[in-house]
């Protein structure tokens, strides 16, 4: 037994108790409730590519411990992703690295670069890891809100600007941003890429939504703009392009000196992982531009359909830009506590949802949003938009 003077978990992560993810999948369990509370879609990624996982497995690919920074396959793959794609040049030998889902990538390019007592600028609501991660390595998190603004969420880059001291040491960034759906415009990243430049800030950019932007709009990396490339990890995800979560392939492009300070953590965390995935993940970046285009067109479907069905419902909704979320203002239904919300919504009418308050540190302004999941099959969406209108009624 252990001392009963001292908690056992220690003080940097005693804030952080279960996820609501955990406790509202139960609720969905108990209730029977469609769950588009978690973010994972419920139909699994192109035949190909799990017939590739397959033979890699059978062929004896990836089964012992794969290389270090990942197979040379997949890192080439990935650099000529990035080559194509958005015209970024990198060397699959010294300026990519796989990691285990871009949990791992998150986690040990923030213990890698931020010293303790470092501050951390990161746009909130934020993706649940950030938080944990940032406190597990040290750092002071300083949020910066995004806010309603136009239909959607906005970033104001005064408060930006505001809120870099001396003690700054990166910017984490999210584009396409989970759980508001906002896609930073060029003229944001450029303002973002300038004061980046100008406090000599390094910053880290999750970016496994590129390919989930919708309405003709593009995604635009941050390693792109002037000045940029030197100073950022961009994080990308075989999860949430290729529908395979569970497989945890994830990956950072950036310059060597930056991928080498990731590796020294990386290695002490898995040191490798999902290795036969690894292949398989290495044809699933080289799949036919119609893949991708086949891959947008069918979540902006959904997206229309699950926002239509939540605004009939009473909701205000955000459209969003990217992502597989959309969230919506509960207080035209007479709500305003988002927790209470969701915790009695599967009961109500069958359905969970994630309070947005849990992505806020200041859970005030996040209070009344609620995030729903719309990466689920069409007819599971149809269900669950029959079931809100109990709401309106
Ligand atoms: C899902 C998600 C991740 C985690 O990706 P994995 O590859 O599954 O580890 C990271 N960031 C954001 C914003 C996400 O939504």
């Amino acid at each position: 037994m252990t001392s009963s003077a001292r908690p056992l978990l220690n003080r940097r992560l005693a804030e952080f108790g279960t996820t609501i993810f955990a406790e509202m999948s139960a609720l969905a369990q108990q209730t029977g409730a469609i769950n588009l509370g978690q973010g994972f879609p419920d139909t699994d990624g192109p035949e190909a590519v799990r017939e590739a996982a397959v033979r890699a497995l059978r062929e004896g690919h990836g089964n012992q411990y794969p290389p270090g920074p990942g197979i040379p396959e997949l890192r080439t793959a990935i650099a000529g992703h990035q080559q194509r794609r958005y015209g970024l040049a990198y060397d699959p030998d010294r300026e990519v690295l796989v990691t285990v889902g871009a949990t791992e990538a998150i986690a040990a390019s923030l213990l890698a670069l931020v010293e303790p007592g470092d501050e951390v600028v990161a746009l909130e609501p934020y993706y649940d890891s950030y938080a944990a991660c940032i406190a597990m390595a040290g750092g002071t998190r300083v949020p910066v809100t995004l806010r309603p603004h136009a239909g959607g969420f906005a970033l104001d880059l005064d408060e930006l600007r505001a809120a870099v001291t001396p003690r700054t040491r990166l910017l984490l960034l999210n584009t396409p941003h989970n759980p508001t759906g906002t896609v930073l415009s060029r003229a944001e990243l450029a303002a973002v890429a300038e004061l980046a430049c100008e406090r000599d800030l390094l910053v880290i950019t999750d970016e496994v939504y590129e390919h989930l932007v919708f309405d003709g709009a593009e995604h635009i990396p941050l390693a792109s703009l002037p000045g940029m490339r030197e100073r950022t990890v961009t994080i990308g995800s075989a999860g949430k392009t290729f529908s395979f979560t569970g497989w945890k392939v994830g990956w950072i492009t950036a310059s060597p000196e930056l991928v080498t300070a990731v590796r020294s953590a990386k290695q002490f965390l898995t040191y490798v992982g999902s290795g036969p995935f690894q292949y398989a993940v290495a044809e699933a970046l080289r799949l036919p531009e119609s893949y991708f285009d086949d891959f947008r067109a069918d979540h902006q479907a959904k997206r229309d359909l699950l926002s239509a069905g939540l605004a009939a419902a009473g909701f205000e909704v955000f459209r969003p830009a990217g992502t597989y979320f959309v969230t919506t203002d509960i207080r035209p239904l007479g709500e305003s506590d988002g927790f209470a919300f969701c915790r009695a919504l599967p009961k109500r009418c069958g359905v969970v949802a994630i309070p947005n308050a849990v992505f806020y540190d200041h859970r005030e302004e996040g209070a009344p949003f609620v995030r729903f999941a719309f990466c689920k099959q069409t007819a599971v969406l149809e269900e669950a938009v029959t079931r809100l209108k109990a709401l309106a009624g």
